[in-house]
Order: structure tokens, then sequence, then C-alpha cells
């Protein structure tokens, strides 16, 4: 079956006794046991396991083709939890432009805990190489990356890593398994804030680890989430699962939305870069054709000017909203390096836009009425 139709119909194949077309959300807490607290189909309590979240992981694990997948309370509590089944001493190898949020996990959390962790230019394959050493037990790739859109090669990296006995995690929440499949391509473990494109109504926390096999790395993860407890509740799983039937046409228009701004920002005098991976003057244009079926909803872009004029221009939108996250049906933008804070990396005339599912004509009006 196609993804589409998957996206439809997985969270009805498991945990369903009843004849519903959509499942019931399950709020009750604790299961009957028998009289020792013996569960005989391994119900007991709900920060264990939930049949909304079963149903939910389940969703999950289908979308991404994987076999296992483990929810939790927020994105970074998955990448949390893939950081916690590692141990102290371990070192990984990082993005230098990851998620922030990601950077200040393993800056403020994991380093002082003891894991090892170096922040690289991850798009040239042979500076991977070089960083790998004895200790290096986990690859973070994070493609394209926010906010810059810097593609990494997966394939690539995955073999590497292998070959150096380390695994490879992949934050599919921008592309999304409808635009990218990193476990297809080789890779152990992906990670989603399913906050983003997986809500896609702006209006649900969540995050999600799929990895490829049921094995010992996805056993410490699913340890993790049970001991330490960050798991979503019964009515986000639901709405999350429900969220999903919507996925890939949601993901049609957020791709074919972004791809006409890109090229309308690329083309506007105002406007000294766009960073899109559809187009083909961007650097990681080739290998994101390679590894990616589409582009996203995601679009980066410098202004002609300083910091001011790109604040200025933001703040000049009538129908985009000011707003930072992304991922939502309506259109929001943000001059990223504010929302960064001080250690941001960002250019200061950058905007970043979350296209969302808006008449593209409308999306256009606006941003041209801004961009003086
Ligand atoms: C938002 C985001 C996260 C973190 O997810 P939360 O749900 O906010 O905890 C991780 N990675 C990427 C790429 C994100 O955009």
């Amino acid at each position: 079956m196609h993804t589409k139709t998957k996206a439809i119909h997985a969270a009805m194949e498991v945990v369903n006794q009843n004849p519903d077309i959509v499942p019931p959300v399950h709020r009750s807490t604790v299961y009957e046991l028998d009289k020792e607290g013996r569960s005989e189909d391994d119900w007991h309590y709900t920060r264990l396991d939930n049949p909304n979240r079963v149903q939910w992981e389940h969703v999950l694990k289908v979308m991404e083709d994987g076999e296992a997948a483990a929810a939790f309370s927020s994105g970074v509590a998955a990448a949390s939890a893939v950081f916690q089944a590692l141990e102290p001493g371990n070192h990984i190898i990082i993005p230098e432009d990851v998620y922030a949020g990601n950077r200040k996990l393993v800056k403020e959390l994991m380093q002082p805990w003891g894991l090892k962790a170096d922040f690289i230019d991850m798009t040239d394959l042979q500076n991977i190489k070089a960083h790998i050493t004895g200790d290096t037990k986990l690859i973070w790739v994070e493609t394209p990356s926010n906010p810059m859109m810097n593609i990494m090669d997966i394939g690539a990296i995955t073999s590497l890593a292998h070959e150096n006995g380390a695994l490879v995690c992949v934050d599919n929440t921008w592309p999304t398994p409808i635009n990218q499949k990193p476990l297809d391509l080789g890779s152990d473990l992906v990670l989603h804030s399913t906050t983003k494109y997986f809500g896609g109504h702006s209006d649900i926390l969540g995050g999600a680890i799929v990895s490829a096999e049921q094995d010992g790395i996805f056993e410490k993860i699913r340890m993790v989430q049970r001991v330490g407890g960050a798991v979503p509740s019964p009515d986000d799983c639901w709405m999350l699962a429900r969220s999903t039937r919507t996925l890939p046409y949601r993901m049609r228009g957020h791709n074919e939305n972004a791809e006409l701004l890109a090229r309308f920002l690329q083309n506007h005098h105002k406007v000294e870069k766009v960073f899109y991976p559809g187009l083909a003057t961007h650097a990681g244009h080739e290998v994101a054709e390679k590894q990616m079926t589409d582009f996203g909803g995601m679009i980066s872009f410098l202004v002609d000017g300083d910091a001011d004029d790109a604040i200025d221009i933001v703040g000049r939108s009538k129908l985009i909203g000011r707003a930072t996250s992304l991922g939502g049906v309506e259109s929001t933008w943000e001059h990223r390096r504010s929302s960064e804070g001080e250690d941001s990396i960002t250019p200061k005339n950058l905007i970043r836009i979350s296209v969302g599912l808006e008449h593209a004509d409308d999306l256009l009006e606006d941003l041209d009425q801004a961009l003086v």
C-alpha cells in the first residue's frame, strides 16, 4: 500500500476491539488486573502503555517504514531519550547548525552528564570522517537543516557511520516521511518533533523516535520513555493519529506553495539570497534530489539589507503571521536570529518562512507589499 493510504488506515490496525471507524480516546490511567496485580494483555498503567499511544506509535512506524516507534511529550524529549540511551563517555557528531533546542539540550544537559560532542559542518563527508573517534557511537543528521537548509547526504553518512560502528539518527521533522524516508536510506533512527507537520495545526506538542529495528538501542529508548516518563497524553496521541490522515495532502500543498514562493523571492530585488533545496541554484540541490521526493514547506532568505530591514519586513506582513515554530496550515515567519538568542550563528538579515496552505496568490501579494 502507498503511504497516502497507510496514513488513513494505520491507526485502526491495532488495539481495535469495537466496530469503530475511528478510534476512541482511552483516558483511563489504570486497567483491571488479576488478584496478583498482573494483566494478561500487559496493560498496567498509562505511563507504561495506553491504547491511544500504541495506535499512534503504530502509525509512526508504518509512516516511516520502521519496525518500532516510541512517542514522547515533545521533540526535545525524544532527542533526549536517544542521548540517554547512550553512555557517559560516548562521543557524538552533530551538525553545527542543528536545531537550536537540540544544541541547548546537548550543551546544557548531555555534556554535563558525560556525553562528548563535536558540533561540525556535516555537508562535507571528509570533515565527518576526520571527527570520528573510537568512542563515536552516534552521528546526528538534520537535513534540510534549520534555518540554513544545508543538505547532508543520508546514505553516504550512514555508510561511513556503520563502517565505524556508529548509529545514525536523522531529525526528519522538516521533510516528514512524505518527502524523505531516512530508514529506507539505511539510517537506524528517525526523530520527529510531531509538534510540526504531523500535528499540522499549531495546537499539539509532541515528539517521536522511529527505529529501523526492534533492537538494543530501541529497547533502551523504550526504557527511557517509560522510566523517564516524558510521555504524551492519550488525547494528544489521538489528535496526532487524526492529523496524520491528512499529512500526505497537506505536504503536497506545503511543497507546492513553498516552491512558488521560493521562485518569487529569488527574483525579487529586495532579496539577496534564497535557501530552498528545490531551487537548482541551492548548494545541496543534487543531493536533495537524490534523497527527497519533494522539498518541503520551509524557506529561508536573506534580505538585501541589515537586521533592522529584515525585522521591518517581518513587521509589515498582514496575512503571514509572526511566530516561531512551523508546520501549521497557516503561514508564519520570523526574524530567526532574534528568536534563537545570543549564541545564534544565523545571519542577521535572515527571515525564515513556514509556508502554509493559503492560496499562493494571497501569500505572494502579502510578500510583495512587505518587501519594500
Ligand atoms: C521544533 C523542532 C524540534 C524540537 O521539537 P519540540 O517539539 O519543540 O520539542 C526538533 N527538531 C526540529 C528540526 C524542530 O523544528
